[in-house]
């Protein structure tokens, strides 16, 4: 496999949060982003598809790129990060961020031969909150294409480690936070990340749960259309406004972003990704995304 390489992931997030990206108020910033995202899949030697949505009188974009599975390619695993932010904000952590992790996973994978196949997607329209419309447009799609979803991650902000932490946060931990039913996802992402180690105070590791539905901060981002969609889904998050105080500001820029926990949260993505699409938990021999019954 390809090496992670934290600064061309994080050069993604000097390019894309120059300016905000709201749809209805930076229309021309939103789509330039779109465009960055398509071009940097193709540059990776990918091909990039789009699939028009339409919400609140404007149509943007899912923009997603496919590393087809070796052994099963049927089976699809699922990374997304959104590329539209909220008004007056760039949005570097928010989620530039998560997008740059989308990315650099595509650069990484995109000749590593996955037993079941991968799917990358920036997405638009995920600060309208739910229904996600974007998120569910493409889970929709993969899955009227006779696809099974194996597990989807929303990458959403991945940059901000907090040195004294809050509250029971401590403050430099990647969040992995799943729905009921996403117990293998995220403890496959949880021991796929601990393999990489870092001697930075501001990298705490992976902290991995599963909560209920009704769980007030489970739902907070474009994983909720594919949980709603049957497939096991999660967030990987710095904790938002839990932890940062630039979370919805002018701030929010890449200058604020901490970059060992940066780098820890990426290369956890990476390596999650493809634990995800070709890991052999059981040494069945037959990855486990691909079913071994
Ligand atoms: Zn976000």
């Amino acid at each position: 496999m390809a090496a992670v390489r934290p600064d061309r992931a994080f050069a993604d997030i000097t390019t894309l949060a120059a300016s905000p990206r709201h749809p209805q108020e930076n229309p021309e910033a939103v789509r330039e982003a779109a465009a960055y995202i398509s071009s940097e899949l193709d540059e990776a030697g990918l091909e990039a598809h789009e699939i028009p949505v339409t919400s609140e009188g404007i149509t943007l974009p899912v923009v997603w790129a496919e590393i087809a599975g070796e052994s099963c390619a049927d089976k699809v695993f699922v990374l997304t990060g959104h590329y539209d932010t909220v008004a007056g904000s760039p949005g570097a952590d928010d989620d530039a961020s998560g997008v740059a992790a989308m990315l650099e996973t595509a650069r990484v994978l995109a000749r590593a031969e996955p037993d079941a196949s991968i799917v990358v997607a920036g997405l638009p329209f995920e600060e309208q909150g739910p229904p996600y419309p974007a998120s569910r447009a493409l889970g929709e799609a993969l899955q009227g294409d006779e696809r099974t979803i194996v597990g989807m991650v929303s990458a959403e902000m991945l940059g901000y480690a907090a040195p004294e932490g809050q509250g029971d946060d401590p403050g430099d931990t990647l969040l992995l936070l799943g729905y009921e039913g996403a117990e293998g996802l995220v403890e496959t992402f949880r021991a796929a990340a601990a393999t990489w180690t870092s001697t930075s105070e501001d990298w705490g590791g992976v902290e991995a749960g599963t909560y209920p539905p009704e769980t007030s901060f489970i739902s907070r981002s474009d994983h909720l259309a594919f949980y709603e969609l049957g497939v096991p889904a999660a967030f990987a998050t710095d904790g938002a406004d839990y932890r940062t105080p630039h979370y919805h500001q002018a701030s929010d820029t890449p200058d604020n972003i901490v970059r060992p926990f940066f780098e820890g949260a990426v290369t956890t993505i990476v390596s999650g990704t493809f634990a995800m699409s070709s890991l052999d938990a059981d040494g069945d021999g037959t990855a486990d995304a691909c079913g071994g019954v």
